[in-house]
Protein backbone atom coordinates (compact mmCIF):
# COMPACT_ATOMS: atom_id res chain seq x y z
CA UNK A 1 0.00 0.00 0.00
CA UNK A 2 0.74 3.56 -0.57
CA UNK A 3 3.03 5.05 2.02
CA UNK A 4 1.32 8.23 2.41
CA UNK A 5 -2.43 7.49 1.61
CA UNK A 6 -4.60 10.85 2.76
CA UNK A 7 -6.94 9.58 -0.04
CA UNK A 8 -7.69 6.42 1.95
CA UNK A 9 -7.45 4.33 -1.14
CA UNK A 10 -6.29 0.58 -2.28
CA UNK A 11 -5.07 0.09 -5.76
CA UNK A 12 -7.40 -1.66 -7.88
CA UNK A 13 -5.38 -4.75 -7.31
CA UNK A 14 -5.10 -4.68 -3.74
CA UNK A 15 -8.57 -3.59 -3.30
CA UNK A 16 -9.61 -7.10 -4.88
CA UNK A 17 -7.32 -9.30 -3.24
CA UNK A 18 -8.86 -7.70 0.05
CA UNK A 19 -12.17 -7.84 -1.09
CA UNK A 20 -11.84 -11.69 -1.86
CA UNK A 21 -10.06 -12.57 1.54
CA UNK A 22 -13.34 -11.20 3.19
CA UNK A 23 -15.87 -13.25 0.92
CA UNK A 24 -13.61 -15.79 1.43
CA UNK A 25 -13.82 -15.74 4.91
CA UNK A 26 -16.88 -15.08 5.09
CA UNK A 27 -17.84 -18.11 3.07
CA UNK A 28 -15.65 -20.18 5.05
CA UNK A 29 -17.46 -18.93 8.18
CA UNK A 30 -21.24 -19.98 6.59
CA UNK A 31 -19.33 -23.60 5.89
CA UNK A 32 -18.11 -24.49 8.77
CA UNK A 33 -19.68 -22.56 11.50
CA UNK A 34 -21.86 -25.81 12.76
CA UNK A 35 -18.66 -27.32 13.41
CA UNK A 36 -17.05 -24.34 15.36
CA UNK A 37 -17.90 -23.47 19.19
CA UNK A 38 -21.13 -21.39 18.65
CA UNK A 39 -20.55 -19.50 22.49
CA UNK A 40 -17.68 -16.75 23.11
CA UNK A 41 -16.68 -16.11 26.14
CA UNK A 42 -13.87 -13.43 27.91
CA UNK A 43 -13.25 -11.04 30.80
CA UNK A 44 -12.75 -7.80 30.10
CA UNK A 45 -9.62 -8.14 31.42
CA UNK A 46 -8.86 -10.53 28.35
CA UNK A 47 -10.46 -8.53 26.18
CA UNK A 48 -8.24 -5.57 26.67
CA UNK A 49 -5.21 -7.96 26.62
CA UNK A 50 -5.86 -8.49 23.12
CA UNK A 51 -6.93 -5.15 22.03
CA UNK A 52 -6.82 -2.12 23.99
CA UNK A 53 -4.05 0.25 22.28
CA UNK A 54 -3.62 3.94 21.72
CA UNK A 55 -5.17 5.13 18.28
CA UNK A 56 -2.49 4.07 15.84
CA UNK A 57 -0.77 7.33 14.20
CA UNK A 58 0.90 4.94 11.38
CA UNK A 59 -1.04 2.54 9.46
CA UNK A 60 -0.14 -1.33 9.11
CA UNK A 61 -0.35 -3.92 6.56
CA UNK A 62 -4.01 -4.64 5.54
CA UNK A 63 -4.15 -8.23 5.39
CA UNK A 64 -2.32 -8.05 8.75
CA UNK A 65 -5.00 -6.38 10.27
CA UNK A 66 -7.92 -8.28 8.50
CA UNK A 67 -5.85 -11.21 9.62
CA UNK A 68 -5.77 -10.34 13.47
CA UNK A 69 -9.39 -9.46 12.96
CA UNK A 70 -10.34 -12.76 11.90
CA UNK A 71 -8.15 -14.63 14.69
CA UNK A 72 -9.47 -12.02 17.59
CA UNK A 73 -12.18 -10.46 17.04
CA UNK A 74 -14.42 -12.77 15.27
CA UNK A 75 -13.86 -16.29 17.22
CA UNK A 76 -13.98 -14.29 20.75
CA UNK A 77 -18.25 -13.06 19.37
CA UNK A 78 -20.83 -15.65 19.74
CA UNK A 79 -22.17 -16.74 17.04
CA UNK A 80 -26.02 -16.31 16.90
CA UNK A 81 -26.63 -17.79 13.64
CA UNK A 82 -25.04 -21.45 15.12
CA UNK A 83 -27.50 -24.14 14.79
CA UNK A 84 -26.74 -24.53 18.33
CA UNK A 85 -27.34 -21.00 19.43
CA UNK A 86 -30.98 -21.54 21.25
CA UNK A 87 -30.95 -18.82 23.09
CA UNK A 88 -32.39 -15.08 23.25
CA UNK A 89 -34.32 -14.84 19.79
CA UNK A 90 -30.94 -16.39 17.57
CA UNK A 91 -30.02 -14.61 14.33
CA UNK A 92 -30.13 -17.24 11.50
CA UNK A 93 -29.20 -14.36 8.30
CA UNK A 94 -28.83 -15.57 5.62
CA UNK A 95 -25.74 -15.72 2.49
CA UNK A 96 -28.01 -13.33 0.17
CA UNK A 97 -28.76 -10.80 2.50
CA UNK A 98 -25.32 -10.68 3.61
CA UNK A 99 -23.70 -10.02 0.61
CA UNK A 100 -26.59 -7.57 -0.04
CA UNK A 101 -25.36 -5.55 3.03
CA UNK A 102 -22.08 -5.55 1.22
CA UNK A 103 -23.11 -4.02 -1.53
CA UNK A 104 -25.49 -1.56 0.47
CA UNK A 105 -22.35 -0.72 2.28
CA UNK A 106 -20.01 -0.92 -0.70
CA UNK A 107 -22.02 1.80 -2.73
CA UNK A 108 -22.51 3.39 0.95
CA UNK A 109 -26.12 4.32 -0.66
CA UNK A 110 -28.43 7.29 1.51
CA UNK A 111 -31.74 6.12 2.67
CA UNK A 112 -32.71 8.71 3.93
CA UNK A 113 -34.77 10.97 0.88
CA UNK A 114 -35.90 10.31 -2.74
CA UNK A 115 -34.05 12.94 -4.04
CA UNK A 116 -31.03 11.10 -3.15
CA UNK A 117 -31.46 7.81 -3.99
CA UNK A 118 -34.86 7.03 -6.04
CA UNK A 119 -34.78 3.32 -5.75
CA UNK A 120 -33.37 2.97 -2.29
CA UNK A 121 -36.96 4.70 -1.40
CA UNK A 122 -39.07 3.10 -4.00
CA UNK A 123 -37.23 -0.75 -2.97
CA UNK A 124 -38.35 0.32 0.72
CA UNK A 125 -42.09 1.78 -0.32
CA UNK A 126 -42.31 -2.36 -2.20
CA UNK A 127 -41.29 -4.44 0.97
CA UNK A 128 -42.73 -2.46 3.10
CA UNK A 129 -45.92 -3.31 0.81
CA UNK A 130 -44.79 -7.13 0.74
CA UNK A 131 -44.78 -7.10 4.86
CA UNK A 132 -48.10 -4.82 4.69
CA UNK A 133 -49.85 -7.68 2.60
CA UNK A 134 -48.21 -10.61 4.55
CA UNK A 135 -49.74 -8.97 8.16
CA UNK A 136 -53.24 -7.98 6.34
CA UNK A 137 -52.88 -4.20 6.43
CA UNK A 138 -54.21 -1.70 4.27
CA UNK A 139 -52.28 -1.55 0.59
CA UNK A 140 -53.09 1.99 -0.25
CA UNK A 141 -52.68 3.29 3.21
CA UNK A 142 -50.39 0.97 5.18
CA UNK A 143 -46.80 2.32 5.41
CA UNK A 144 -43.84 1.61 7.69
CA UNK A 145 -40.53 2.19 7.86
CA UNK A 146 -37.25 0.05 8.55
CA UNK A 147 -35.21 0.70 11.40
CA UNK A 148 -32.14 -0.41 13.37
CA UNK A 149 -33.81 -3.41 15.17
CA UNK A 150 -37.12 -4.04 17.02
CA UNK A 151 -36.29 -1.48 19.92
CA UNK A 152 -36.31 1.28 17.67
CA UNK A 153 -39.50 0.40 15.85
CA UNK A 154 -41.17 0.32 19.30
CA UNK A 155 -39.68 3.48 19.86
CA UNK A 156 -40.84 4.90 16.64
CA UNK A 157 -44.49 3.19 17.80
CA UNK A 158 -44.81 5.21 20.56
CA UNK A 159 -43.47 8.27 19.67
CA UNK A 160 -46.10 8.10 16.90
CA UNK A 161 -49.12 6.95 19.32
CA UNK A 162 -48.43 9.83 21.22
CA UNK A 163 -48.29 12.47 18.71
CA UNK A 164 -51.89 11.10 17.33
CA UNK A 165 -53.57 10.11 20.07
CA UNK A 166 -52.64 13.34 22.76
CA UNK A 167 -51.15 16.05 20.86
CA UNK A 168 -48.40 18.10 22.61
CA UNK A 169 -50.15 17.53 25.81
CA UNK A 170 -49.46 13.97 27.52
CA UNK A 171 -49.37 14.99 30.75
CA UNK A 172 -52.66 12.30 31.73
CA UNK A 173 -51.79 9.79 29.22
CA UNK A 174 -51.65 6.42 29.99
CA UNK A 175 -50.50 3.65 28.57
CA UNK A 176 -50.53 -0.37 28.86
CA UNK A 177 -48.49 -3.19 28.52
CA UNK A 178 -48.25 -6.70 30.28
CA UNK A 179 -46.00 -7.98 32.20
CA UNK A 180 -44.12 -10.15 29.64
CA UNK A 181 -43.70 -7.22 27.01
CA UNK A 182 -39.97 -6.88 26.24
CA UNK A 183 -38.19 -4.88 28.40
CA UNK A 184 -37.52 -2.56 25.16
CA UNK A 185 -40.91 -1.08 25.50
CA UNK A 186 -40.59 0.32 28.97
CA UNK A 187 -37.32 1.63 27.66
CA UNK A 188 -38.91 3.69 24.46
CA UNK A 189 -41.09 4.72 27.18
CA UNK A 190 -39.19 6.13 29.61
CA UNK A 191 -36.86 7.86 26.91
CA UNK A 192 -40.04 9.59 25.58
CA UNK A 193 -40.12 11.34 29.17
CA UNK A 194 -43.25 9.48 31.04
CA UNK A 195 -43.17 9.42 34.38
CA UNK A 196 -43.39 5.97 35.96
CA UNK A 197 -47.50 6.76 36.89
CA UNK A 198 -48.38 6.68 33.27
CA UNK A 199 -47.49 3.07 33.19
CA UNK A 200 -49.59 0.85 33.95
CA UNK A 201 -48.16 -2.85 33.51
CA UNK A 202 -51.26 -5.65 33.79
CA UNK A 203 -50.78 -9.15 34.85
CA UNK A 204 -51.07 -11.79 32.69
CA UNK A 205 -53.03 -15.78 32.71
CA UNK A 206 -51.45 -18.76 33.69
CA UNK A 207 -50.53 -18.66 30.02
CA UNK A 208 -48.86 -15.47 29.94
CA UNK A 209 -51.43 -13.61 28.00
CA UNK A 210 -53.11 -10.31 29.07
CA UNK A 211 -55.52 -10.72 31.50
CA UNK A 212 -58.39 -9.34 29.61
CA UNK A 213 -60.96 -8.48 32.84
CA UNK A 214 -57.65 -6.67 34.85
CA UNK A 215 -56.95 -4.75 31.71
CA UNK A 216 -60.83 -3.34 31.64
CA UNK A 217 -60.68 -2.54 35.43
CA UNK A 218 -57.33 -0.70 35.06
CA UNK A 219 -58.60 1.68 32.07
CA UNK A 220 -62.05 2.25 33.65
CA UNK A 221 -60.44 3.37 36.69
CA UNK A 222 -58.06 5.40 35.28
CA UNK A 223 -61.00 6.94 32.89
CA UNK A 224 -62.63 7.64 36.46
CA UNK A 225 -59.71 9.16 37.33
CA UNK A 226 -59.43 12.13 34.64
CA UNK A 227 -56.93 10.40 32.88
CA UNK A 228 -56.22 9.44 29.45
CA UNK A 229 -56.11 5.76 28.38
CA UNK A 230 -53.90 6.05 25.01
CA UNK A 231 -52.23 3.31 23.68
CA UNK A 232 -51.41 -0.70 24.85
CA UNK A 233 -48.78 -2.57 23.89
CA UNK A 234 -49.72 -6.02 22.95
CA UNK A 235 -47.35 -8.93 22.06
CA UNK A 236 -47.69 -11.19 19.20
CA UNK A 237 -44.70 -14.23 20.37
CA UNK A 238 -43.55 -13.22 23.83
CA UNK A 239 -39.60 -13.40 24.19
CA UNK A 240 -40.04 -16.50 27.30
CA UNK A 241 -43.20 -18.47 25.90
CA UNK A 242 -43.79 -17.33 22.14
CA UNK A 243 -47.28 -16.40 23.77
CA UNK A 244 -49.38 -14.30 21.73
CA UNK A 245 -51.95 -11.96 23.48
CA UNK A 246 -55.68 -12.55 22.61
CA UNK A 247 -55.43 -9.75 19.66
CA UNK A 248 -59.14 -9.81 18.54
CA UNK A 249 -60.31 -8.87 22.16
CA UNK A 250 -57.59 -6.38 22.24
CA UNK A 251 -58.43 -4.82 18.82
CA UNK A 252 -61.85 -4.34 20.21
CA UNK A 253 -61.02 -3.12 23.67
CA UNK A 254 -58.56 -0.83 21.94
CA UNK A 255 -61.41 0.71 19.14
CA UNK A 256 -63.95 0.85 21.78
CA UNK A 257 -61.88 2.72 24.16
CA UNK A 258 -59.76 5.14 21.41
CA UNK A 259 -56.27 3.54 22.13
CA UNK A 260 -53.73 3.15 19.65
CA UNK A 261 -53.14 -0.55 19.22
CA UNK A 262 -49.44 -1.20 18.99
CA UNK A 263 -48.75 -5.53 18.53
CA UNK A 264 -44.73 -6.04 19.00
CA UNK A 265 -44.33 -9.15 17.04
CA UNK A 266 -40.52 -8.62 16.39
CA UNK A 267 -39.53 -11.91 16.80
CA UNK A 268 -42.95 -14.00 16.41
CA UNK A 269 -44.60 -11.70 14.14
CA UNK A 270 -43.02 -13.98 10.84
CA UNK A 271 -45.40 -16.86 12.28
CA UNK A 272 -47.77 -15.69 10.20
CA UNK A 273 -45.20 -16.86 7.43
CA UNK A 274 -46.41 -20.73 8.37
CA UNK A 275 -50.26 -21.94 8.47
CA UNK A 276 -50.03 -22.52 12.58
CA UNK A 277 -48.55 -19.24 12.96
CA UNK A 278 -50.93 -17.83 10.52
CA UNK A 279 -53.73 -18.91 13.01
CA UNK A 280 -52.06 -17.64 16.03
CA UNK A 281 -51.66 -14.15 14.16
CA UNK A 282 -55.59 -13.40 13.88
CA UNK A 283 -56.10 -10.18 14.94
CA UNK A 284 -52.90 -8.47 13.96
CA UNK A 285 -53.50 -7.17 11.11
CA UNK A 286 -56.17 -4.69 13.82
CA UNK A 287 -53.26 -2.67 15.07
CA UNK A 288 -52.41 0.94 14.08
CA UNK A 289 -48.60 -0.17 14.55
CA UNK A 290 -46.80 -3.37 14.51
CA UNK A 291 -43.52 -3.83 15.11
CA UNK A 292 -41.70 -6.87 13.30
CA UNK A 293 -38.00 -7.26 13.06
CA UNK A 294 -36.65 -8.80 9.94
CA UNK A 295 -33.31 -9.68 11.61
CA UNK A 296 -34.65 -12.68 13.51
CA UNK A 297 -37.30 -15.13 11.78
CA UNK A 298 -36.96 -13.25 8.26
CA UNK A 299 -33.62 -14.42 8.53
CA UNK A 300 -31.66 -10.78 7.82
CA UNK A 301 -28.31 -10.23 9.47
CA UNK A 302 -28.58 -7.28 11.99
CA UNK A 303 -29.71 -4.26 12.13
CA UNK A 304 -33.03 -4.70 10.91
CA UNK A 305 -36.15 -4.02 12.02
CA UNK A 306 -39.56 -2.54 10.85
CA UNK A 307 -42.68 -0.75 12.14
CA UNK A 308 -45.76 -1.32 9.83
CA UNK A 309 -48.43 1.27 10.62
CA UNK A 310 -52.21 1.14 9.26
CA UNK A 311 -52.01 4.70 7.77
CA UNK A 312 -48.79 5.90 7.08
CA UNK A 313 -49.99 9.60 7.26
CA UNK A 314 -49.40 9.17 11.58
CA UNK A 315 -45.67 8.98 10.59
CA UNK A 316 -45.00 11.54 8.30
CA UNK A 317 -47.58 13.51 10.91
CA UNK A 318 -45.10 12.56 13.44
CA UNK A 319 -41.77 12.68 12.52
CA UNK A 320 -41.69 15.77 9.61
CA UNK A 321 -39.78 18.07 10.61
CA UNK A 322 -39.01 21.17 7.65
CA UNK A 323 -35.54 22.76 7.84
CA UNK A 324 -34.36 25.20 5.52
CA UNK A 325 -31.52 23.31 3.54
CA UNK A 326 -34.01 20.46 3.01
CA UNK A 327 -36.43 22.70 1.57
CA UNK A 328 -35.38 22.32 -2.28
CA UNK A 329 -35.42 17.79 -2.29
CA UNK A 330 -39.13 18.21 -0.77
CA UNK A 331 -40.39 16.69 -4.47
CA UNK A 332 -43.35 14.92 -4.91
CA UNK A 333 -45.59 13.44 -1.72
CA UNK A 334 -45.63 10.06 -3.67
CA UNK A 335 -41.98 10.15 -3.34
CA UNK A 336 -41.13 9.31 -0.18
CA UNK A 337 -38.84 10.84 2.37
CA UNK A 338 -37.99 8.20 4.57
CA UNK A 339 -36.46 10.80 6.96
CA UNK A 340 -39.80 11.92 7.56
CA UNK A 341 -41.66 8.68 8.67
CA UNK A 342 -38.85 8.22 11.46
CA UNK A 343 -36.19 9.09 13.24
CA UNK A 344 -33.11 8.94 11.53
CA UNK A 345 -32.05 11.12 8.69
CA UNK A 346 -28.66 9.25 7.35
CA UNK A 347 -29.87 6.03 6.69
CA UNK A 348 -28.28 3.15 5.80
CA UNK A 349 -29.68 0.76 3.10
CA UNK A 350 -31.65 -1.76 4.66
CA UNK A 351 -34.49 -2.79 2.20
CA UNK A 352 -31.61 -3.99 -0.18
CA UNK A 353 -31.27 -7.42 2.01
CA UNK A 354 -34.83 -8.04 2.43
CA UNK A 355 -35.50 -7.45 -1.42
CA UNK A 356 -32.47 -9.18 -2.28
CA UNK A 357 -33.25 -12.22 -0.24
CA UNK A 358 -37.05 -12.37 -1.09
CA UNK A 359 -36.37 -12.29 -4.59
CA UNK A 360 -33.91 -15.08 -4.59
CA UNK A 361 -35.34 -17.60 -2.22
CA UNK A 362 -38.83 -16.51 -2.77
CA UNK A 363 -41.38 -15.71 -0.38
CA UNK A 364 -42.65 -20.05 -0.21
CA UNK A 365 -38.93 -20.73 1.19
CA UNK A 366 -39.37 -18.30 3.86
CA UNK A 367 -42.39 -20.26 4.45
CA UNK A 368 -41.21 -23.48 4.55
CA UNK A 369 -38.21 -22.28 6.67
CA UNK A 370 -40.57 -20.84 9.54
CA UNK A 371 -42.77 -23.64 9.17
CA UNK A 372 -39.83 -25.93 9.34
CA UNK A 373 -39.15 -24.10 12.58
CA UNK A 374 -42.33 -24.29 14.14
CA UNK A 375 -42.63 -28.39 13.28
CA UNK A 376 -39.30 -28.93 14.94
CA UNK A 377 -39.90 -27.45 18.36
CA UNK A 378 -43.35 -29.42 18.72
CA UNK A 379 -41.77 -32.46 17.72
CA UNK A 380 -39.13 -31.48 20.68
CA UNK A 381 -41.82 -31.17 23.19
CA UNK A 382 -43.08 -34.28 21.71
CA UNK A 383 -39.47 -35.76 22.23
CA UNK A 384 -39.30 -34.12 25.86
CA UNK A 385 -42.97 -35.31 26.76
CA UNK A 386 -42.07 -38.97 26.17
CA UNK A 387 -38.70 -38.72 28.20
CA UNK A 388 -38.08 -40.17 31.81
CA UNK A 389 -35.86 -37.20 32.67
CA UNK A 390 -37.76 -33.98 31.15
CA UNK A 391 -40.83 -32.03 32.11
CA UNK A 392 -42.18 -29.89 29.73
CA UNK A 393 -43.07 -26.20 31.37
CA UNK A 394 -44.42 -24.23 28.32
CA UNK A 395 -45.94 -25.99 24.94
CA UNK A 396 -43.61 -25.51 22.25
CA UNK A 397 -45.38 -22.13 20.78
CA UNK A 398 -43.82 -20.29 17.75
CA UNK A 399 -40.67 -22.00 17.84
CA UNK A 400 -39.86 -21.54 21.51
CA UNK A 401 -40.28 -24.08 24.49
CA UNK A 402 -39.69 -24.21 27.83
CA UNK A 403 -38.57 -27.50 29.61
CA UNK A 404 -36.94 -28.23 32.60
CA UNK A 405 -34.81 -31.42 34.06
CA UNK A 406 -37.29 -32.97 36.57
CA UNK A 407 -36.66 -36.81 36.41
CA UNK A 408 -39.88 -38.80 37.55
CA UNK A 409 -38.05 -41.03 39.38
CA UNK A 410 -36.40 -38.81 41.90
CA UNK A 411 -38.03 -36.46 43.96
CA UNK A 412 -36.69 -32.91 43.73
CA UNK A 413 -38.01 -30.05 46.01
CA UNK A 414 -38.28 -26.92 43.75
CA UNK A 415 -35.15 -25.30 44.93
CA UNK A 416 -33.32 -28.68 44.18
CA UNK A 417 -34.78 -28.02 40.70
CA UNK A 418 -33.56 -24.83 40.41
CA UNK A 419 -30.34 -25.15 41.11
CA UNK A 420 -30.10 -28.61 39.22
CA UNK A 421 -31.41 -26.61 35.99
CA UNK A 422 -29.36 -23.48 36.26
CA UNK A 423 -26.26 -26.29 37.00
CA UNK A 424 -27.12 -27.52 33.53
CA UNK A 425 -27.62 -24.28 31.74
CA UNK A 426 -23.94 -22.68 33.22
CA UNK A 427 -22.00 -25.68 32.26
CA UNK A 428 -23.21 -25.96 28.52
CA UNK A 429 -22.32 -22.51 28.07
CA UNK A 430 -18.98 -23.20 30.09
CA UNK A 431 -18.44 -26.30 27.65
CA UNK A 432 -19.15 -23.34 24.47
CA UNK A 433 -20.59 -26.25 22.40
CA UNK A 434 -24.34 -24.57 22.56
CA UNK A 435 -25.64 -21.51 23.87
CA UNK A 436 -28.60 -22.52 25.93
CA UNK A 437 -29.47 -20.30 29.10
CA UNK A 438 -32.14 -20.21 31.72
CA UNK A 439 -35.61 -18.03 31.98
CA UNK A 440 -37.78 -17.73 34.74
CA UNK A 441 -41.65 -18.92 34.69
CA UNK A 442 -43.54 -18.86 37.40
CA UNK A 443 -40.54 -18.38 39.79
CA UNK A 444 -39.17 -21.63 38.44
CA UNK A 445 -35.79 -21.77 36.57
CA UNK A 446 -36.09 -23.37 33.17
CA UNK A 447 -34.47 -23.89 30.15
CA UNK A 448 -35.22 -22.25 27.40
CA UNK A 449 -35.08 -23.31 22.90
CA UNK A 450 -35.90 -20.54 20.38
CA UNK A 451 -35.56 -23.07 17.45
CA UNK A 452 -35.96 -20.27 14.76
CA UNK A 453 -32.71 -21.02 13.19
CA UNK A 454 -34.13 -23.29 9.62
CA UNK A 455 -30.50 -25.31 9.54
CA UNK A 456 -30.67 -26.58 13.17
CA UNK A 457 -30.94 -29.92 13.10
CA UNK A 458 -32.89 -32.40 15.45
CA UNK A 459 -29.70 -33.70 16.23
CA UNK A 460 -28.38 -30.56 17.15
CA UNK A 461 -31.24 -30.84 19.77
CA UNK A 462 -30.85 -33.93 20.87
CA UNK A 463 -26.55 -33.57 21.14
CA UNK A 464 -27.26 -30.90 23.76
CA UNK A 465 -29.71 -33.27 25.77
CA UNK A 466 -27.68 -35.29 25.97
CA UNK A 467 -25.14 -33.09 26.93
CA UNK A 468 -27.60 -31.75 29.70
CA UNK A 469 -27.91 -35.34 30.88
CA UNK A 470 -24.72 -36.05 31.67
CA UNK A 471 -24.41 -32.75 33.69
CA UNK A 472 -27.53 -33.21 35.46
CA UNK A 473 -26.26 -36.98 36.56
CA UNK A 474 -23.17 -34.66 37.73
CA UNK A 475 -25.14 -32.13 39.68
CA UNK A 476 -27.37 -35.18 40.97
CA UNK A 477 -24.59 -36.94 42.37
CA UNK A 478 -23.20 -33.82 44.18
CA UNK A 479 -26.71 -33.23 45.95
CA UNK A 480 -27.39 -36.57 46.95
CA UNK A 481 -23.60 -37.21 48.29
CA UNK A 482 -24.20 -33.88 50.39
CA UNK A 483 -27.88 -35.42 51.89
C1 LIG B 1 -36.05 -8.87 20.23
C2 LIG B 1 -37.29 -8.22 20.66
C3 LIG B 1 -37.37 -6.81 20.78
C4 LIG B 1 -36.17 -5.92 20.59
O1 LIG B 1 -35.71 -5.91 19.29
P1 LIG B 1 -34.18 -5.53 18.94
O2 LIG B 1 -34.12 -5.81 17.49
O3 LIG B 1 -33.33 -6.42 19.77
O4 LIG B 1 -34.00 -4.10 19.28
C5 LIG B 1 -38.58 -6.27 21.09
N1 LIG B 1 -39.67 -7.05 21.32
C6 LIG B 1 -39.63 -8.39 21.24
C7 LIG B 1 -40.85 -9.19 21.48
C8 LIG B 1 -38.43 -9.02 20.91
O5 LIG B 1 -38.38 -10.37 20.83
Amino acid sequence: MKKNNARLELSKEEMKSYGYQVVDAIVEHHQQQADKMPVALGSRNEMESLFLEEAPEKGSDPAQVLNFVLEKVMTNSTNMAHPKSFSFVPGPSNYISVMADTLATGYNIFSGGWAASPAAAELEIVTIQWLLKIFGFPKKKGGGIFTSGGSMANLTAVATARRIKCGDDFSKAIIYLSDQAHSSNIKAIRVLGFKKEQIRIIPTDNEFKFAINKLKNCIAKDRLEGLHPFCLIATAGTTNTGTVDPLMELANICKKEDIWFHIDGAYGGAAILSKKGKQTMKGIEKADSLTVDPHKWFFQPYEMGCLLVRNHKNLSNTFTEKPEYLRDIEGNTSEINFYDHGIQLTRRFRALKFYMSLKTFGLKEFRDAVTYNIDLAEEVETLLRGSKSWEVVFPATLAVINFRYNPITKKYSEKELDKINQYISEKVVESRKALLVTTILNGQIVLRMCLINPRTTMKDVTDTFDMCKNYALEIEGKLTSKV
